[in-house]
């Protein structure tokens, strides 16, 4: 743990609540008057959150102009496309709604609508140095945490590679975070997304940069995740349910926001760029095996998050550690979770490429038990 030097950004202005969306109009207004709206394809307009984010809009004078052309896994070029119709409409504001896949979109396409060129040229840490074009995100589901970070995920499909722009100028401005607009999502959904949060608040915990800044965003997201995911994926209109795993998302990625995250994100960044898999679903298969792996050397900090998970300490922290990897297990369990990467598609004939693209992710070099690429290989190969 690095607790001397600690520097800490969180420059988003979060708005938390039930119904909340309907306030997006107000506050959108108080940036900009033409917006582009950022989203999916189908979700959010199948549940009317579209039209009702719209009318919202209007009824403040905003603008509104719709881009609904986000898929799972963004490319590159959907932000560049986006760019060109900010640009075209003068937009001077761009709202990202929906998952991880379309706040991101909305991060890149204000980059590029910014400061030209094309996102690739941005991929990476701080080559984005000055403002870019204010950004909304309203996450619908409750996982990725974009809603709170400086990331904006892409995948090349050229280069079968994802990776991330990052840089403080890339936060979104405000993000309006209401669980009523995640109620549709259906039980896999909520699964996938809730064990990237999850992912995210234990990789951070886990990081060589942990600190308690973030330690703090990561114990609580911890603990609202095992009062809430289980029941948001049994019973997706529980709104208790729901509002617990919208606040961990975020807090998670309060928390990677300032550290980072570890091994699990590094080869689920590998997999997910040669694969095109769901993130969360890689992230969550991965974490309780990442975990087991850094189990001998960092057992204190592990037990640490037992009573997060309503375990009682037993004075032996390796034994804590343990049951905190097993309460994850039974979580994965009673919701008939994939346990291995066979179960989304990665073949052993994967295997070097997926090597091939880790060794490359930072991520990797992040986490406390240091991965080369023959443990990397042994690692891999042992959860196929
Ligand atoms: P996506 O945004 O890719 O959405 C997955 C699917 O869920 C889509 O088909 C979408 O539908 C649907 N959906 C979304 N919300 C709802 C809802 N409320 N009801 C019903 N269906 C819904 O998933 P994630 O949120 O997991 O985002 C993943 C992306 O985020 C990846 O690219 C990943 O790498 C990135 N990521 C970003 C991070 C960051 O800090 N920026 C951190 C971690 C991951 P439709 O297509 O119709 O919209
Ligand atoms: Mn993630």
């Amino acid at each position: 743990m690095n607790d001397e030097i600690i520097e800490y950004l969180m420059p988003v202005n979060i708005h938390f609540g039930a119904n909340k969306l309907d306030e997006a109009g107000a506050l959108v207004a108080s940036i900009g008057k033409k917006a582009l709206l950022v989203t999916g394809k189908k979700a959010m307009k199948k549940s009317g959150v579209t039209d009702r984010l719209i009318r919202s809009l209007q009824n403040s004078s905003v603008e509104v102009t719709v881009f609904d052309q986000v898929f799972p896994n963004p490319s590159d070029d959907l932000a560049d496309r986006g760019a060109d119709i900010v640009r075209k409409n003068g937009c001077d504001v761009v709202v990202g709604l929906g998952g991880g896949s379309a706040m991101d979109a909305a991060k890149g396409i204000a980059v590029v609508a910014a400061l030209g060129g094309t996102l690739w040229d941005y991929i990476g840490e701080n080559r984005v140095t000055e403002d870019v074009i204010p950004v909304v995100t309203i996450p619908t589901t409750a996982g990725t945490g974009s809603e709170t970070t400086p990331y904006a995920v892409f995948t090349n499909p050229e280069l079968h590679r994802k990776d991330a722009v990052v840089s403080k100028y890339t936060f979104p401005r405000i993000s309006i975070v209401d669980p009523v607009v995640m109620k549709t999502m259906p039980p896999s959904i909520t699964a996938d997304t809730g064990f990237d949060a999850l992912g995210h608040a234990i990789e951070a915990y886990m990081s060589i940069f942990a600190n308690p800044f973030a330690d703090a965003c990561s114990y609580e997201s911890v603990r609202l995740i095992g009062e809430a995911l289980v029941k948001a994926v049994r019973e997706g209109n529980d709104i208790e349910a729901r509002g617990k795993m919208a606040i961990a998302s975020s807090l998670a990625g309060m928390s990677i926001a300032q550290v980072g995250v570890v091994a699990g994100h590094g080869f689920a960044m590998a997999i997910g760029g040669l694969l095109n898999t769901s993130h969360g679903r890689t992230v969550g298969i991965l974490l309780p095996h990442v975990m087991t792996y850094n189990l001998n050397s960092i057992p204190d900090r592990i037990a640490r998050l037992a009573p997060a998970l309503d375990l009682a300490p037993t004075g032996d922290s390796h034994k804590d550690a343990e049951n905190v990897i097993s309460s994850i297990k039974r979580m994965m369990q009673d919701i008939d979770y994939p346990t291995n990467l066979g179960a989304i598609g990665v073949r052993r004939e994967d295997l070097q490429k997926i090597l091939d693209d880790s060794m490359k992710q930072e991520d990797i070099d992040f986490n406390p038990r240091k991965i080369d690429r023959s443990s990397a290989e042994k690692f891999i190969d042992s959860i196929l």
